[in-house]
């Protein structure tokens, strides 16, 4: 029935069997010969290197010799009965082990032939010896497509397919199957005239050559070939929506700049734009009149200023007619916003409420008929904003702080809040690196903010190891003394939490003894208080009534303290580097020069050395990032991506930065051609968007 298909399902394969297939199937999550075809290895092994007997040392991997077999003999009794063969080159000899498939190699392995030996070398008795071996003639025969292997692939198994002898080399076998019975049917997915520009080979021989390469070159050409697609159909999903999306909706039309704009910016605000502020507010009522819905991402650095950017988009909202909305991912976050925006408003011009999980369900009631009535002019808010029972008289506007905790279903949701969908603007202070931008936010268009506010004094930043402890406190005095405060940041990850709270108290000791009452103030924030006590303790601190914040990193975003001047991060080997980098951004907000002091034990893994190198010697946020998706590698951003249903297989956005802007490119070029994706040329691409779920429903656009 399935003579020939790559839908045959990997149980009908020689040598697999119902049981095996079910493994396969729960283990790698491969029904199909297809799917496993789709599985790749991870690494390969250069079989066309060879070494002679009297190269071996014990500490090499795997090898492959070529040789001659002298004898072949059963010695041992019972279980330790086993076939040695002595195995000779023109530099000396060696043994070849086997304790079980004796009868095979009864058959199959003959004295005075040659052979090619592969396996790890062991030294013992005075000679070296490989047990079980791969063994092939020599010289080789070609056989098929999968052949002459030169590059032996390499896959991941699991310990469940081990036992069931799928390790890597019986995957290899299954995969040697199936490329040889059912590659010749593998169909191409991107359009010829794609493949002539960039050169890449076919679908069906990039899934060849990925598994049983001819030779270097053919491995790479199949890599660039599959990220390539990979990263070409990402693109096309992202910008293909965007475009869908600027045809269905309209956005709210915000030509108006009126006299909340106006005043705000001629009479209430404390300070001038930077050039950077007055581009990206420029660019955002720019994306407000032309009669489509914005989807903006601004990214800026922490300390550069996106509040007031936020405001002043909010207040243009407000003087075409429109609410807006700004949320937050926690409720610290969502009232420290609120704060700084009544702040900024001098408590004029607009109203301003808010909305989290702690509003009681009375101000609620209230605050529901505020919104549909449109007293309300700006809400700001938890996630609690996106709650169905929300209902707003005219939302024009929807501000997102800190996007990376939301996913774009979650923005889809925004979208259906009003009859003509808000626009959205979604801000990050994490700066993320190009290629995770693109890949995770490439429907939205990006303003950056790259400037930071003039006569700031850029953070001093040292790192300290226990030794230096008394100066690290030292330094605090000084700083407390000019009437500056400080926090102190303590690592609580959930797997060591216990330990984790230990230290935490340990050091509150130790900060207490250091740092006297009545003289010294200090509050403490952890993720163990209600939300009440935590906002008091952090209310105190902001009020300035505590010198020091010892917190763990509930902390991490947002905070605005400008008199705070010192950040001390303990355990600091144990954050991550944009972990880091914003927490360092609580410091550095006011004129005074700041420090960040990373305090670690002395001796550091490579990692963690390269992560505080990097702190101390740059503050810029956006070279950080990059460092940090370097750091990670590829298995963690795939984490990362996860929350935006993004999954890389063969794509590694830190290293193939060329490919995913050619494979962007391809697609703009593409759109900008052919935006309803019509032309018979694109047929592929077509069917490819028609099968594809986009996460929101698209009336059909003729
Ligand atoms: P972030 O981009 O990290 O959200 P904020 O918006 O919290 O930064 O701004 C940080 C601080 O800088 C705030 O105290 C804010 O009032 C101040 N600020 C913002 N823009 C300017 C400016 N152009 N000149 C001076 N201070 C500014
Ligand atoms: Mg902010």
């Amino acid at each position: 029935m399935y003579a020939s298909n790559l839908e045959t399902p990997l149980a009908y394969l020689k040598g697999v069997g119902p049981k095996r297939a079910e493994l396969l199937h729960k283990e790698l999550g491969c029904f199909t010969c297809e799917q496993l075809l789709h599985y790749y290895p991870f690494r390969y092994i250069d079989r066309t290197r060879f070494y002679k007997i009297a190269e071996l040392n014990p500490d090499m991997p795997l090898v492959q010799i070529i040789g001659k077999v002298m004898s072949r003999e059963i010695v041992g009794e019972k279980q330790k009965r086993r076939i040695v063969v002595r195995f000779q080159d023109d530099t000396g000899i060696m043994e070849l082990v086997w304790f079980q498939g004796l009868k095979w190699v009864e058959d199959n392995i003959f004295t005075g032939n040659y052979y090619i030996a592969f396996g790890k070398p062991t030294f013992f008795n005075g000679s070296f010896s490989i047990s079980h071996p791969d063994l092939e003639t020599y010289p080789r025969k070609n056989t098929g497509i999968t052949g002459n292997i030169t590059l032996q692939p390499i896959y991941h198994s699991t310990e469940k397919l081990k036992k069931n002898f799928l390790d890597s080399k019986g995957i290899q076998k299954l995969q040697q199957q199936v490329v040889e019975q059912f590659a010749r049917e593998v169909r191409e997915t991107l359009p010829q005239h794609i493949l002539d520009k960039y050169k890449l080979i076919s679908k069906k021989d990039a899934l060849i050559h990925i598994h049983f390469p001819a030779d270097a070159k053919w491995l790479q050409q199949a890599e660039r070939r599959l990220k390539f697609e990979e990263l070409f159909f990402i693109q096309l999903q992202l910008l293909h929506n965007k475009h869908l999306r600027s045809l269905k909706f309209k956005g709210a039309l915000f030509s108006n700049v009126g006299t909340r704009v106006n005043r705000f910016y001629s009479e209430i605000i404390p300070f001038d734009l930077t050039n950077a502020q007055k581009r990206v507010v420029k660019e955002i009522r720019l994306d407000t009149q032309r009669g489509a819905q914005m989807n903006r991402l601004v990214q800026g650095d922490v300390g550069s200023g996106k509040t007031v950017v936020a405001l002043m988009s909010m207040l243009l909202a407000n003087d075409n007619g429109c609410q807006a909305c700004m949320m937050a991912p926690t409720e610290i976050l969502a009232r420290q916003h609120y704060e700084s925006l009544v702040g900024m408003l001098k408590g004029e011009l607009v109203n301003v409420a808010i909305l989290t999980g702690s509003t009681t369900k009375k101000q609620r009631t209230v605050l529901h008929q505020q919104l549909e009535s449109g007293e309300i002019d700006i809400l700001v808010g938890t996630h609690a904003l996106i709650e169905d029972k929300v209902r707003f008289k005219n939302l024009g506007l929807v501000v997102i702080d800190e996007q990376h905790r939301f996913g774009v279903e979650q923005r889809a949701k925004l979208w259906r809040k009003n009859v003509v969908p808000p626009h959205i603007l979604v801000m990050t202070a994490t700066p993320i690196p190009r290629t995770l931008a693109m890949t995770l936010y490439g429907d939205l268009d990006v303003s950056v903010i790259d400037e930071l506010p003039a006569g700031r004094k850029p953070i001093q930043t040292l790192h300290f190891v226990e030794s230096r402890r008394m100066r690290m406190f030292g330094m605090m005095k000084e700083e407390i003394a000019k009437g500056r405060q400080v926090y102190i940041v303590y690592p609580l990850i959930k797997e060591s939490e216990k330990l984790d709270l230990l230290h935490l108290e340990a050091g509150i000791e130790q900060l207490s003894y250091q740092f006297p009452r009545p003289q010294y103030q200090i509050s403490i924030v952890h993720g163990k208080l209600s939300n009440a006590d935590k906002q008091f303790e952090m209310q105190q601190f902001i009020d300035g009534k505590t010198q020091i914040m010892v917190a763990t990193t509930v902390i991490e975003v947002g905070v605005n303290v400008p008199n705070a001047s010192v950040m001390v991060i303990e355990n600091a080997e144990r954050f991550g580097l944009s972990q880091l980098h914003q927490l360092r951004g609580r410091v550095g907000r006011g004129a005074e020069q700041s420090f960040c002091i990373l305090m670690s034990k002395d001796k550091l893994n490579p990692t963690s050395k390269k992560r505080i190198e990097t702190m101390v010697r740059t503050n810029n946020g956006f070279e950080i990032s990059e460092i940090d998706l370097e750091l990670r590698g590829p298995g963690d951003i795939t984490g990362t991506m996860q929350s935006g249903t993004v999954e890389l297989k063969v794509a590694d956005l830190a290293k193939d930065q060329v490919i995913l802007q050619e494979a962007r490119n391809t697609v703009i070029e593409l759109l900008d051609k052919d935006p309803n994706v019509q032309l018979p040329e694109n047929i592929l691409l077509r069917n490819y968007l028609a099968k594809k779920h986009t996460g929101i429903s698209f009336d059909k656009i003729s």
